[in-house]
C-alpha cells in the first residue's frame, strides 16, 4: 500500500468528521486502505435497461430510463406517502416513497431524463418500485464506469448517517480519483507473473468497479488467493519455527506394555487405517520432535483403541499419560473401556472429574506426583493447576473441538518440556477447514471402518407415513432388536419440546404396549438417567425415547433403529452423530428421519445428503457448503481465529489448496523469508500479525 492508502479516512473527499466516526464505529474503517478492503457483497448488472412494459414483480433489481409524468402525496405526517408515475413511452411504472418526500421532490426535474433503479414489486395490481434510486441521465460528474454495480452491506446507523451502499460506492470512487499513482503491490512480482494474477491496484479497482464479469472474476481470484496465501504462509512458518524451537520427548522403544497388550488383548485385526495412523504417530514420537497431531475418524472407526496403544508406548518409555474428554459421561466411558482393556497388565488407571470425591482426589494427587499412577482419564478437572504429574509425556484429547485453545495450551505446561499431544475428533472437519483452523497440526485420518459393519440404511419419511414407520419398528422389535427415538430439545422452546418428548413417550408406550419403553432427558437427576439408560443397555427396555443426551456415551450394539423426530431441526453433523449410535452390532441398522411436509430448500438438501451418504467427511463438506464455516458444528466454539474478507472456505477449497502449495514451496526454498525477493512477504506478515491478534495460537 502506498502512503496515500494509509491515510486517515477523515481526509477523503466526501467524508466529514461525522461520517468518519460512523465508519470507524460500524465497520472499523479508519484509513483509505480499510475502505478499499471493504468489499461488496453482491453485484447487479447495470449494462441492461428494461422497457417498462417488460417489467414484472418477479424480476430482481432492474433499471429503466424515462421521465416523470406526475407526482402526488397521499396522507399526512408519518402515514403519508408520495407516488410518482414514470414513463418511458412503452408503459408506466409507479414509484413510491414513504419518507424523504421533500428531499426527493426538490431533486426532481420534470423536463429531465432519469435512470430509475430498484426492485419491482406488485401492489394493488400495479407494478411499482419502492424507494428507487434516481440518477439524471448524463449527470456530468467524473465517474469510474462499471458494467456491474457493487452493493455494500450497511448498518442502520450508517443509513441514518447517509452512508448507504451507494454512498460507500461514491467514497470508493473518491479514493481512486484522489490517487495519482498506483496502490503498491503486496504480493511478490514472481508470484504475480507466474500465475498471471492481476496486480493489487487493478484488482481493487475491479472489485469495486467491475468493467465486466471476467475481470471481476480475475480480481476476486487474486484477492482470495492473497488472503488465503498469507494465512497459510503464517501458519506454516510458525509450525516450522516451533518444531525447531521445541524439543519433544523421545519415545524410542516399544516395550512390554504395548507388546503384551497387542498380543493378548486385541481380539480382532487392526484395520489398515488404524495401522497406518499408529505408524504415523510412532514416527512423530520417535523423532525427537514434539508431536502435535489431529486424529480424525468417523464414529466407530476405532480411535479409542489407537489412543490406548499410543498411551501404552508412553508407559513403555516411563512416562505418564492422560486422556481428557469433554463430558463426564464420555470420560467415565473411556475409563471403563480402558480399565477393562488393560486388565491384568498391571497398569494403574484412574478417573478424575468434577464429581470425584475429596478423598479420591487426594489419593489420585499423591499417586500422580509419585509417578505410580500411569494413566489419568478425566474431564476439564485435569486442567486444574493442582493436578501435577511426575512425568507427563503424552496428552490425548477426545472431541477436541469442545475445548478452547487456552485449555489445550494449559496441558502443554504440565511438564517442564511440552508433552506430545494427540487430539481426536469424530466430527470430521473438511480438509479445507482443517488446513486453516488446524493448519499447524499434522493430520491423521482413519478413513476405514472395522470390517463387517453394514452401512446404515437411511430413509426420510414425512409425518403422514407414521403408520409405515410403526410397522417397520414392530418388525425390528419382533426380531429382538432395540430402537432409539430422538427428539430435539433446544432452549427457546424447551417447554414445547418437552411436551413433544413426553407425548412421544406415551405414544410409543401405547402403540408398542407389548414392549417396554424408557425415557431419558437432560432434566432428569443423574441417578434416574443412569437407571433408564441401564434399562435400555441391558435390554430390559426395548425402546429408548430421549433427547440428544444419547449423542455421546451410549453403546448398545443390539439397537438397530434410530428414529429422529423433527429431523429438520438438527444440523447435518448432529444427525450424523446420532445415526452413529446404531450400526454397532452385526445386524443391518436403519435410521429414519421424520420431518413435517413443509421444508426449506436447504433442509431438503440436508435430508438428501443423509439418505445418500454415510461418509462423515462427505457430510461435513456438504454441511460446510450449505451453512458456511461459522455455523459448522465443531467449529463454533473454537471459531475461526480470524475473519475472512473475501475468501469462503466452503467454496474456495481449491484456491486454498493452491495457496498452501505456493506457501510451502516458498518456505522450502527460504524458511525464514530472508531473501531479497521475499522481503515483501515478511513485511506483509508483520503487518497482518499486528492487525490480527492471536492469528497463530491455534492449537
Ligand atoms: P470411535 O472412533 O468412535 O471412538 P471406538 O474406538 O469407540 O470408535 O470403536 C468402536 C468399536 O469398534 C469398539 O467397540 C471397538 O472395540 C471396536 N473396534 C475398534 N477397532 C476395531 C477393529 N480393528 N476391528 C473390529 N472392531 C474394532
Ligand atoms: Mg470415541
Amino acid at each position: 500500500m502506498s502512503d496515500l492508502a494509509m491515510q486517515n479516512i477523515n481526509y477523503l473527499p466526501g467524508v466529514g468528521p461525522k461520517k468518519a466516526e460512523i465508519l470507524k464505529q460500524e465497520l472499523k474503517i479508519a484509513s483509505y486502505e480499510d475502505l478499499l478492503f471493504y468489499f461488496p457483497y453482491k453485484y447487479v448488472d447495470r449494462s441492461k435497461f428494461y422497457e417498462i412494459r417488460e417489467v414484472n414483480a418477479k424480476l430482481p433489481y432492474i433499471q429503466v430510463r424515462g421521465r416523470f409524468a406526475s407526482l402526488s402525496t397521499q396522507g399526512t405526517g408519518r402515514q403519508s406517502r408520495m407516488t410518482a408515475t414514470f414513463s418511458d413511452g412503452t408503459g408506466i411504472l409507479e414509484l413510491v416513497w414513504f419518507k424523504g418526500h421533500k428531499y426527493v421532490k426538490e431533486g426532481i426535474n420534470s423536463e429531465a431524463e432519469y435512470i430509475v433503479f430498484g426492485k419491482p414489486s406488485a401492489f394493488n395490481g400495479k407494478i411499482n418500485i419502492v424507494h428507487p434510486e434516481l440518477e439524471k441521465v448524463n449527470e456530468g460528474q467524473a465517474k469510474i464506469s462499471s458494467a456491474l454495480q457493487a452493493f455494500y452491506n450497511t448498518t442502520e446507523k450508517m443509513k441514518k448517517g447517509f452512508l448507504n451502499s451507494k454512498a460507500i460506492q461514491k467514497l470508493q470512487q473518491n479514493v481512486f480519483l484522489s490517487f495519482q499513482g498506483k496502490i503498491s503491490e503486496t504480493l511478490p512480482a514472481s508470484i504475480i507473473e507466474r500465475y498471471k494474477f492481476l496486480n493489487l491496484h487493478e484488482s481493487l479497482k475491479a472489485i469495486h468497479f467491475p468493467p465486466n464479469a471476467q475481470v471481476l472474476e480475475k480480481a476476486q481470484l487474486r484477492l482470495k488467493f492473497e488472503e488465503l496465501f498469507y494465512i497459510q504462509l503464517n501458519i506454516l512458518r510458525q509450525r516450522n519455527q516451533r518444531s525447531k524451537a521445541i524439543r519433544g520427548f523421545l519415545f524410542g522403544t516399544v516395550g512390554a506394555y504395548l507388546n503384551d497388550f497387542y498380543s493378548t488383548k486385541i481380539p480382532f485385526e487392526l484395520t489398515n487405517a488404524q495401522k497406518r495412523v499408529i505408524k504415523e504417530i510412532r514416527r512423530d514420537m520417535g523423532s525427537g520432535k514434539q508431536m502435535n497431531r489431529l486424529l480424525q475418524g468417523d464414529v466407530g472407526s476405532g480411535k479409542t483403541l489407537v489412543a490406548l496403544m499410543v498411551m501404552l508406548i508412553a508407559l513403555d518409555n516411563n512416562f505418564q499419560t492422560c486422556l481428557m474428554a469433554p463430558t463426564e459421561i464420555l470420560a467415565t466411558q473411556h475409563f471403563e473401556t480402558i480399565s477393562q482393556m488393560v486388565e491384568g497388565l498391571n497398569i494403574k488407571v484412574a478417573l478424575l472429574t468434577g464429581s470425584s470425591k475429596k478423598k479420591e482426589r487426594q489419593l489420585i494427587d499423591g499417586e500422580l506426583q509419585a509417578g505410580q499412577l500411569q494413566i489419568l482419564i478425566g474431564t476439564h478437572a485435569l486442567l486444574e493447576d493442582k493436578v501435577v504429574f511426575k512425568n507427563l509425556g503424552l496428552v490425548v484429547v477426545d472431541e477436541q473441538h469442545r475445548f478452547g485453545v487456552a485449555q489445550r495450551a494449559k496441558l502443554w505446561r504440565k511438564n517442564s518440556q511440552p508433552p506430545h499431544v494427540l487430539v481426536m475428533t469424530a466430527t470430521p472437519i473438511p480438509r479445507t477447514l482443517a488446513m486453516t483452523i488446524y493448519g499447524d497440526l499434522d493430520v491423521s485420518v482413519i478413513d476405514e471402518l472395522p470390517p463387517g459393519r453394514k452401512p446404515i440404511e437411511t430413509a426420510h419419511y414425512f409425518h403422514n407415513r407414521r403408520n409405515n414407520l410403526n410397522k417397520f419398528i414392530k418388525g425390528e422389535l419382533d426380531k429382538g432388536r432395540q430402537v432409539y427415538v430422538v427428539y430435539p430439545l433446544i432452549e427457546e422452546s424447551e417447554k414445547m419440546d418437552f411436551k413433544n418428548l413426553a407425548e412421544g413417550y406415551e405414544y410409543m408406550q401405547r402403540v408398542f404396549s407389548e414392549y417396554k419403553v424408557s425415557m431419558v432427558h437432560g432434566k432428569m437427576r443423574p441417578a434416574e438417567k443412569d437407571e433408564a439408560m441401564q434399562e435400555f443397555a441391558s435390554n430390559r427396555s426395548q425402546i429408548l425415547v430421549s433427547t440428544t443426551v444419547i449423542e455421546v456415551g451410549v453403546n448398545v450394539p443390539n439397537a438397530s433403529v434410530m428414529v429422529i423426530e423433527s429431523a429438520e431441526r438438527f444440523g447435518l453433523s448432529q444427525l450424523h452423530q446420532l445415526r452413529g449410535r446404531v450400526g454397532r452390532g452385526a445386524e443391518q441398522s436403519f435410521c429414519i428421519l421424520m420431518t413435517s411436509y413443509k421444508l426449506s430448500e436447504e433442509t431438503r438438501k440436508r435430508m438428501d445428503i443423509m439418505t445418500r451418504s454415510t461418509d462423515g467427511f462427505e457430510i461435513a463438506e456438504a454441511d460446510l457448503k450449505l451453512r458456511g464455516p461459522g455455523d459448522l458444528e465443531g467449529t463454533q466454539q473454537s471459531g475461526l481465529p480470524f475473519s475472512l474478507k473475501i475468501a469462503n472456505l466452503g467454496r474456495d477449497g481449491q484456491i486454498l489448496q493452491f495457496a498452501r502449495q505456493v506457501a510451502e514451496a516458498i518456505l522450502d526454498d527460504d524458511p525464514l523469508l530472508e531473501k531479497q525477493e521475499n522481503f515483501i512477504l515478511s513485511k506483509q506478515l508483520k503487518k497482518l500479525a499486528s492487525e490480527k491478534m492471536n492469528w497463530s495460537m491455534i492449537s
